[in-house]
C-alpha cells in the first residue's frame, strides 16, 4: 500500500512542481446568466459578474492571478469584491494573498481559516503545507451558511461536513440556477477524499445528496475538477460512489483487511469509465475503506 501511495503522490506532485504556469491559459465559459466558470490549472473557478460587482469562487495558484484577473475583466470590468474559498487546498486558495491585495474580501468556512493558519501535512501527497501568511487568510468565516445578495441573485453558501475535507462549501446561485460543488465533484472521475483533512465517504455522499436536494431539473453543476454537468451527470457520479462504498463496506464487514479489499478489485467494472483521472480505482477503494 505504501508503494501505491508513493506512486500516486509522485504523479500528483511532479506535475505540480514542474508546472509551467506561463503555458496555462484561462478559459472562460458562461454557465447561465451572470454566472461563468474559468478553467486554468487547479480547481475550476466560479464567477458572478453583474451590476453590483464581481464575486469569485476560488483562485487557483498565485502565479495565475494576473491571467485570472484578465479573464474576469474580459467578462466585466471592475474589482473583485468577494472571494469565496470552497476549501483549503492550494489549488483553490493559492491566489488569496494576491486577491486580498486588490481589495477582495476573502470568505470561507471556519475550518478553512483554521487549517490555513497552521502548518498542515497532506498525508495523501506526503507533503508539508506551511501555514499561510496573514494576507492569504479568509477574513470572514462562517460555520453553517452565509448568503450574498448581489447581481440580482441570492448566493447561498452552505457548509457540508466531512466530505472532501472538513471545511467544504457549496455555492448555490438561486436565480441563475447553478451550484458550484467545489471538490465534492470530480466530474467523470473517482474523487480525491482528503481523509487527513477530515474528509469521509459518508460526508461526501451526504453532501452530494444535499446539492441534489437543493437543485431542480435544469440546475447546472460546476465541478471542482472536470467538466460541469446537469443533474444526470451528478446523479451518475453519486451512484458510482454509493456502489463502491457498498461493495467496500461488504468486504470490510466480512473481515477483509485493506490489502485484501484492494486485491479483490471491487471497482474492476468501473475503472474504465471512472479511473481515467488522477485517482485510480485502488486508491479510491483505499479512501473508502479507511473512512468506513
Ligand atoms: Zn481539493
Amino acid at each position: 500500500m505504501k508503494v501505491l501511495i508513493g506512486l500516486v503522490a509522485m504523479l500528483l506532485v511532479l506535475p505540480a512542481a514542474a508546472q509551467d504556469f506561463d503555458a496555462v491559459e484561462i478559459k472562460a465559459s458562461q454557465v447561465s446568466g451572470h454566472v461563468w466558470m474559468l478553467e486554468g490549472a487547479g480547481g475550476t473557478l466560479g464567477v458572478s459578474a453583474g451590476e453590483d460587482g464581481i464575486f469569485l469562487i476560488d483562485d487557483q495558484y498565485a502565479p495565475l492571478t494576473p491571467k485570472i484577473l484578465e479573464a474576469i475583466a474580459a467578462i466585466r470590468k471592475g474589482p473583485v469584491e468577494f472571494v469565496l474559498n470552497t476549501h483549503w487546498h492550494g489549488d483553490h486558495v493559492g491566489g488569496n494573498e494576491n486577491m486580498g491585495k486588490t481589495g477582495s474580501l476573502i470568505v470561507a468556512h471556519d475550518n478553512v481559516r483554521a487549517r490555513m493558519s497552521t502548518d498542515q501535512f497532506l498525508e495523501f501527497l506526503q507533503k508539508d503545507v506551511p501555514a499561510s501568511p496573514k494576507g492569504a487568510l479568509p477574513v470572514v468565516t462562517f460555520s453553517e451558511t452565509v448568503t450574498f445578495h448581489i447581481n440580482g441573485d441570492t448566493l447561498r453558501v452552505v457548509h457540508v461536513p466531512h466530505a472532501h475535507t472538513d471545511g467544504d462549501a457549496l455555492v448555490q446561485f438561486d436565480k441563475a440556477d447553478v451550484i458550484h460543488m467545489g471538490d465534492l465533484y470530480f466530474s467523470g472521475m473517482y474523487p480525491f477524499i482528503d481523509l487527513g483533512s477530515g474528509g469521509s465517504v459518508g460526508g461526501l455522499v451526504a453532501g452530494i445528496e444535499k446539492a441534489l436536494a437543493m437543485s431542480g431539473a435544469d440546475t447546472r453543476f460546476i465541478a471542482g475538477h472536470g467538466p460541469g454537468s446537469g443533474r444526470e451527470g451528478l446523479e451518475g457520479y453519486l451512484k458510482m460512489i454509493r456502489s463502491v462504498r457498498d461493495r467496500v463496506a461488504e468486504l470490510k464487514t466480512a473481515g477483509k483487511t485493506l490489502e485484501e479489499t484492494v486485491a479483490a478489485k471491487p471497482t474492476a467494472d468501473l475503472d474504465e469509465t471512472w479511473g481515467q483521472g488522477w485517482i485510480k480505482g485502488d486508491q479510491f477503494v483505499e479512501f473508502v475503506y479507511m473512512s468506513l
